[in-house]
């Protein structure tokens, strides 16, 4: 076994751990493996462990494997998350190839990717990226302003708004993690009171470093990437 799937049964097994501590349903969250700067080797090796699900962070980058995977493996029936920031004019790549986009966060992206994605294809599911942490993250929008965008995004044909995604504060001490998670869990409450029609079942949320505390919160997706790749190395990219 290689040592990626071993990675991925530990966390496998963290994650059941920590969902039986605080008296969650197994299976309820799901893992989405984070593979950026990763070769599509090792993308190979998670997906013959039995991941589906892996998120990427630069478009071109991310272009590139869902399209090689698609070409080549396309038995494997993997689905990619598109994590990373967005820029206006990288929107139709996105939309062209991606499943998810979990970091919707104005009114233009969402226009544009909607706009933009193949009529063929099913609606990219979305999460709206939220800053739950003042102003030590800078990406996200700011919690008042979710409820104007999920309205848009209703409108949008290509659209399916599943839920909330953020990425703290990177701070060490569990009650703080707890707290900035439990801020988004109760957002996406209030946004399901007010849009019953939607099924907004998803909560993009814990890192390696913050995980337990994320699925106690309520996360339903945990992003991991160096827990199951091992670090980055940021120097090889262009
Ligand atoms: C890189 C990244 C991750 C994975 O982080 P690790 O600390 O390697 O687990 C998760 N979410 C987002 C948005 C990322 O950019």
């Amino acid at each position: 076994m290689s040592s990626i799937q071993q990675n991925i049964e530990q966390i496998t097994s963290q994650i059941s751990n920590a969902q039986q501590k605080c008296g969650r349903v197994q299976e309820s969250v799901q893992l989405l493996a984070v593979s950026k700067t990763k070769p599509n080797q090792a993308i190979l090796d998670a997906a013959l462990a039995g991941q589906i699900q892996f998120g990427e962070n630069y478009v071109q980058e991310g272009v590139d494997k869902v399209s090689y995977f698609s070409e080549h493996h396309s038995n494997l029936a993997l689905e990619w998350h598109f994590i990373g920031p967005i820029q206006s004019n990288k929107t139709r790549p996105v939309a062209e190839h991606f499943d998810w986009v979990h970091t919707v966060d104005r009114a233009k992206i969402a226009q544009r990717l909607s706009d933009q994605r193949p009529s063929q294809l099913p609606p990219l599911q979305v999460l709206i990226q939220v800053n739950t942490s003042g102003e030590s993250s800078k990406s996200g929008i700011e919690e008042h302003q979710v409820f104007e965008l999920a309205a848009l995004i209703c409108t949008l044909p290509n659209l399916t708004l599943r839920g909330l995604m953020s990425i703290p504060a990177d701070v060490p001490d569990y009650a703080s993690q707890l707290h900035a998670f439990k801020q988004l869990a109760e957002l996406k409450q209030s946004l399901s009171e007010r849009h019953p029609e939607l099924n907004l079942d998803t909560l993009s949320m814990g890192m390696s470093g913050d995980m337990e505390a994320a699925i106690e919160a309520g996360s339903t997706m945990v992003r991991i990437g160096t827990a199951i790749f091992g670090a980055r190395d940021y120097a090889s990219k262009a």
